[in-house]
C-alpha cells in the first residue's frame, strides 16, 4: 500500500470510505476502497470474498475496472483499488441538477464529437471529500414487479432497472413512488409511467416503456437493446 498515495475521500460506502489515490510509480490516479473487516460479520467476510472474486474477473469497458487487492491483518483492513471515475455516480448528478433547478437543454452541452455532456451547476459544486454519498435509506425504488410478487430476480429485472434509471435522468424522480411500502409496490405492479415532458422524443419514451413492462417476459433483453441504431451509436459500437 506505500506504492499509493492517498489523496482525499471520495465517498462512503456501507465499510468504509472510497479515497482518489496516486500511484508513485507513474502518477497515476485510482479509487481505493478501504473496508474494515473488524465490523464484519463470518457472512459478510465470506460474501466480500465471493464479491471480489467475480469482480476481478470482470474485463469491460462499461464496468469500472478492480486492479488489485491488499490485505492489512495488523489493522484489519482490505484495500481494493479500482479505476476512478472522475464524474462519480449517477446519484450524485440527479441530486446536482435537482439542487440547481432542472436538466434543461441550457445546461446540456456538446462536445466536437456531439456527446452530450452535463455542464454549468453554478454554485452547487461539489467540494472535495464534502459530498459523501448521503446512505441511501433503503427505499427500493427500483424493484421490479416480480421481485414483489414471487420475490424472484433475473436479468429482465435489470432491464427494469435500466428503465426506472433512464426515467430518473429525464425528470429527476423515480417513475414510481409512494407514501408507503405498500403504496410503491402497488405502483410499480400496476406500471403506469407519467408520459415524459415535450423535451424527450416519443421513440425514447416507447423505448423506456418497453424496459417497463409489468411482465418480465415483454421486456427487451440486452441482445435486442443493442441492436438499436440509437444505442449502437451511443456505445459506438459500429465506428
Ligand atoms: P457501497 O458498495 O458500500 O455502496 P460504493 O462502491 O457504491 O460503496 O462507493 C460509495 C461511493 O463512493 C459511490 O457512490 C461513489 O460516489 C464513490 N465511488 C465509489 N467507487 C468509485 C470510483 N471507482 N470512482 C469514483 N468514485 C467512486
Ligand atoms: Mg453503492
Amino acid at each position: 500500500m506505500e506504492l499509493y498515495e492517498p489523496l482525499n475521500v471520495i465517498g462512503s460506502g456501507s465499510f468504509g470510505v472510497i479515497r482518489k489515490v496516486r500511484r508513485k510509480s507513474d502518477g497515476k490516479i485510482f479509487a481505493r476502497k478501504e473496508i474494515d473487516y473488524r465490523k464484519m460479520s463470518e457472512r459478510e467476510r465470506k460474501q466480500l470474498v465471493a464479491e471480489v472474486n467475480i469482480l476481478r474477473e470482470l474485463r469491460h469497458p462499461y464496468i469500472v475496472r478492480y486492479f488489485e487487492r491488499h490485505i492489512d491483518r495488523t489493522n484489519s483492513m482490505i484495500y481494493i483499488i479500482m479505476e476512478y471515475c472522475e464524474g462519480g455516480d449517477l446519484a450524485a448528478v440527479v441530486r446536482k441538477a435537482k439542487k440547481q433547478g432542472d436538466i434543461k437543454p441550457d445546461n446540456v452541452f456538446l462536445d466536437s464529437q456531439n456527446n452530450a455532456k452535463l455542464g454549468d451547476f453554478g454554485l452547487s459544486r461539489l467540494m472535495d471529500g464534502s459530498d459523501f454519498a448521503r446512505t441511501y435509506v433503503g427505499t427500493p425504488f427500483y424493484m421490479s414487479p416480480e421481485l414483489i410478487s414471487e420475490s424472484a430476480y433475473n436479468a429482465k429485472s435489470d432491464i427494469w432497472a435500466l428503465g426506472c434509471v433512464i426515467y430518473e435522468l429525464c425528470t429527476l424522480e423515480p417513475p414510481f413512488q409512494g407514501k408507503t411500502q405498500s403504496q410503491l409496490a402497488a405502483k410499480i405492479q400496476r406500471g403506469v409511467v407519467e408520459p415524459l415532458s415535450r423535451d424527450y422524443s416519443r421513440e425514447l419514451f416507447q423505448f423506456m416503456r418497453e424496459m417497463l413492462r409489468v411482465k418480465h417476459e415483454r421486456r427487451p433483453c440486452t441482445t435486442i437493446l443493442l441492436e438499436h441504431p440509437r444505442i449502437r451509436k451511443c456505445l459506438h459500437l459500429d465506428d
